[in-house]
């Protein structure tokens, strides 16, 4: 298997937790700062030591082509930080001509003169994390950052990117996000229709939409079981979706996967890898690497990853070199996950060709596509020789009930699940 290409490097921290964030996040405060003497400067400091640290021992075989710093907040980190790690990854792999170098920033975190250091010491590509135009959403969400502070932050990008200093830049927003107050319903279809006019007007080349998520644990998790949290029902989720597939495509986007956009050229050529099915290389605090067919997850508390660190120098983890503790045998993503990941692209997946490598037969090719049949006659699944995938926008539009029909399937005739891969930079908050 050829060396992985790309590398993901996890900041943890942020200023506080969103309330449907459960990241490997490490809050640091609203004042934080990794200036001198400013609070939390010194955990991002000897946090950085540690990921250099495990940059230095491990293997490094093939120059990058992708490098993509999330979190967490990267840009809590100076841009001398940031330079300082993109130097150690030259330094250990080496990084290809034109490699794509992203680096996640939130707004209200950054101003035009610490983009232009962030810029100079090696980044080409921004993801920023905008999420909403209405104030009550981001504070109903649990944001810090307010609408001014990323239509700023959007012009100061757009002009980088105008003046040739910035290869392109990239938007997130979520979608079916709940009532924002207990006597009021969701937000309804001509409010996200705003909030995708206001991103196409930002003139970001590439949009990331994301699915609200409720996840045990955090802030809306509690609330939801509670019975305190009102989501937008599945018929409105599913009109936000479409909506933004019609919009976008109206105003040149291509809908490359289920929940990014992006206009001719600005396709995310990190996240190709985690969908190709190729590997990749991980660091830091939670991160999960994928090399050589084995995973290999990091400990999520620093103090944990400290000591993981230190048996990584000491030779008592491998990189996926075939003694280590990954997992050994494991494709970098089992036959699930290319599914749920590929038939969300907009190239598909070669169906009979995925399970041949499965070690499944012909018939249970046929077994699938008479499974599926309904789903094809309605034409949310569509079959165009030997590659299937969702139709834009309907089949992505219901894409959870499509999937989860295969992944019954799956579940019945193949193996037991492995541990989940980053469908999507861990990051991206
Ligand atoms: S969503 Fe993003 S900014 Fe918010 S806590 Fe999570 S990683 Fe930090």
């Amino acid at each position: 298997m050829p060396e992985p290409r790309g590398a993901y490097l996890h900041i943890p921290f942020c200023h506080r937790r969103c309330f449907y964030c459960d990241f490997a996040v490490v809050p640091l405060g609203d004042q934080a700062s990794a200036e001198a003497g400013a609070p939390g400067s010194a955990s991002i400091a000897a946090y950085l030591a540690l990921l250099l640290r495990e940059i230095a021992a491990s293997p490094g075989a093939a120059p990058l082509s992708t490098v993509y710093l999330g979190g967490g907040t990267p840009s809590l980190l100076s841009p001398a930080q940031v330079g300082a790690l993109l130097e150690s990854l030259a330094a250990r792999f080496g990084l290809a001509a034109g490699a794509e170098i992203t680096l996640e920033l939130d707004p209200a975190s950054f101003d035009e003169q610490r983009l232009s250091g962030y810029l100079a010491a090696g980044v080409n590509r921004v993801s920023l994390g905008g999420q909403s135009f209405d104030n009550a959403v981001l504070q109903g969400l649990g944001r810090r950052h307010h609408v001014l502070d990323l239509q700023q932050a959007c012009r100061w990008l757009k002009a980088a990117q105008q003046l040739g200093r910035l290869g392109s830049w990239s938007l997130d927003l979520i979608e079916a996000v709940p009532a924002l107050g207990s006597d009021r319903a969701a937000p309804d279809l001509e409010h996200w229709r705003s909030q995708l006019k206001q991103a196409i007007a930002t003139g970001a080349p590439h949009l990331s939409i994301y699915g609200l998520t409720v996840e045990p644990g955090t802030v809306f998790g509690k609330r939801a079981e509670r019975g305190e949290l009102l989501l937008p029902d599945a018929d409105l989720a599913a009109d936000q979706h479409e909506l933004s597939s019609q919009l976008l495509a109206e105003a040149g986007y291509g809908h490359y996967e289920i929940s990014n956009y992006a206009l001719p050229g600005h396709a995310s050529r990190h996240n190709r890898v985690y969908w190709s099915g190729a590997d990749w290389w991980a660091f830091g605090l939670g991160a999960t690497s994928a090399r050589r067919g084995q995973r290999l997850a990091r400990p999520r508390t620093r103090q944990a990853y400290a000591a993981w660190v230190e048996a990584l120098e000491q030779g008592l983890h491998s990189h996926g070199d075939g003694d280590g503790d990954g997992e050994p045998g494991a494709a970098s993503l089992p036959l699930d996950e290319l599914l749920l990941v590929g038939l969300r692209r907009r190239e598909g997946v070669p169906m009979a060709q995925l399970l041949r490598e499965a070690g499944l037969g012909p018939e249970k090719l046929e077994e699938l596509s008479s499974l599926l049949a309904c789903e094809q006659a309605q034409g949310l699944l569509l079959i165009e020789g030997p590659r299937w995938r969702l139709s834009d926008p309907a089949g992505l539009a219901l894409s959870n009930a499509v999937l989860a029909k295969l992944l019954q399937w799956w579940e019945r005739v193949g193996p037991p699940p492995t541990a989940a891969a980053p469908a999507r930079p861990a990051g991206a908050g």
